[in-house]
């Protein structure tokens, strides 16, 4: 049977140009990048030129570029970096729908500092309810996201930027779901930005961050002195040409194939309803709330089937706990426990997703015939 992946959100196959990179690298540029000797400055090289294909993808400075671990570490970094630097008393803007790794850093480093800002009804950060806070309250620093990981709902995060620069207020936006969906360009005027590998088809364990111009108080790892003394550590230079090469080969996708089986799956299961539908969101995601049975016993049913897809929420110790998107954005407790992620990538053809709407039906008169034992599983996102 063939797996029909629809989980692109969660992480993404790595691309083959990545995977071409990747190995030739792992080959010829094992050596460390700052070792004194001439064999160790061509790896270097190929790192600086690296860091200068991605400062032009970003149309950035290449001193702006920090190659780092991934999205996590970036955003626990940035925090960390306004907790050191900015006033004690200093308040911090967050959306309540960032990824974890946003949430705990703030609210790990900023406690009640933490000033959640309004959403609409969609789950997007109203930017006239900033703006009008930004003028009326003490806020240090502001941390939106570009694209939402579970819902895929866009936040107009270039007005936020351009506001928070005219009141010079740092931003930092978490982009690792827009990067490798959607263009690049613009997204230089956040002053901080996060993007993992990953998700755009190259390998686990590397990212990339951009930092203001000058900025030389960032530090995401102490030890030593590598990308400029950003962040300490040897450089994994085969990942870094990876994830350079995924990012310079990724293909644009389109929401076609994702709405045909939004009508479809409207046709075979109408009380299917779909969060955030009427916002801009990503083209590959579709975060639906199930009519009826767990998540988990949808996702049982069609992997049976061969379609791997995912709950809405997070969750690492096998009980699936609420999500803080959904429930930022007012989904009932119940309705929470049947929510159904799908997201797509440049593998999946408007075939699959005409397949995946006809599994689901499949699936929903399989599990209508079946007892629920949905308790005991463990689900990883
Ligand atoms: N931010 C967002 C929006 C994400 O979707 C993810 C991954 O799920 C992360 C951060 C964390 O990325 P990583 O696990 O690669 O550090």
């Amino acid at each position: 049977m063939e797996t029909c992946y629809f989980d692109y959100n969660a992480t993404a196959p790595l691309r083959p140009e990545a995977k071409a990179a990747w190995l030739t690298a792992a080959d010829d540029l094992w050596l460390n990048p700052s070792s004194p000797y001439r064999a160790a400055a061509r790896v270097h090289a190929h790192l600086a030129e690296a860091r200068a294909r991605v400062a032009s993808l970003f149309a950035v400075a290449a001193e702006r570029v920090v190659f780092n671990s991934g999205a996590t570490e970036a955003n626990n970094a940035i925090f960390a970096h306004w907790a050191a630097t900015l006033p004690p008393d200093a308040g911090i803007g967050v959306s309540p729908t960032e990824h974890p790794s946003v949430l705990a850093a703030a609210q790990h480093f900023f406690g009640e500092r933490v000033i959640w800002l309004a959403l609409d009804g969609n789950g997007a950060v109203d930017v006239a309810a900033l703006q009008a806070l930004l003028g009326e309250r003490q806020i240090a620093a502001i941390s939106v996201m570009a694209a939402n990981n579970e819902t895929g709902v866009l936040n107009d995060w270039h007005a936020i930027a351009t506001e928070c620069r005219a009141k010079g207020v740092p931003y930092h936006c978490d982009a690792s779901q827009w990067i490798g969906k959607l263009p690049l360009d613009r997204l230089q005027t956040c002053d901080f930005l996060t993007g993992a590998a990953h998700k755009f088809g190259g390998p686990k364990g590397v990212g990339l961050c951009l930092i203001p111009a000058g900025n030389s108080g960032f530090m995401s790892l102490h030890g030593g002195y590598q990308e400029f003394g950003h962040r300490a550590g040897t450089e994994d230079v085969a990942s870094i040409l990876a994830m350079v090469a995924a990012l310079e080969g990724v293909e644009r996708g389109s929401a076609q194939g994702r709405d045909a089986f939004l009508v479809e799956l409207g046709q075979v299961l109408p009380a299917v309803e779909v969060i955030g539908f009427a916002a801009q969101r990503l083209w590959n995601t579709a975060l639906l709330i199930m009519p009826e049975f767990a998540s988990v016993r949808w996702i049982r049913a069609l992997e049976k089937r061969g379609f791997l897809v995912s709950a809405g929420s997070a969750c690492s110790t096998g009980k699936q706990g609420p999500s803080s998107v959904l429930a930022a954005i007012g989904v009932q407790a119940d309705a929470m426990q049947r929510v159904l992620r799908v997201s797509s990538g440049w593998a999946t053809s408007a075939a699959d997703w005409l397949a995946l709407a006809a599994a689901m039906a499949d699936c929903r008169a399989e599990l209508s015939s079946e007892a629920d034992d949905s308790t005991s599983t463990i689900i990883s996102i």
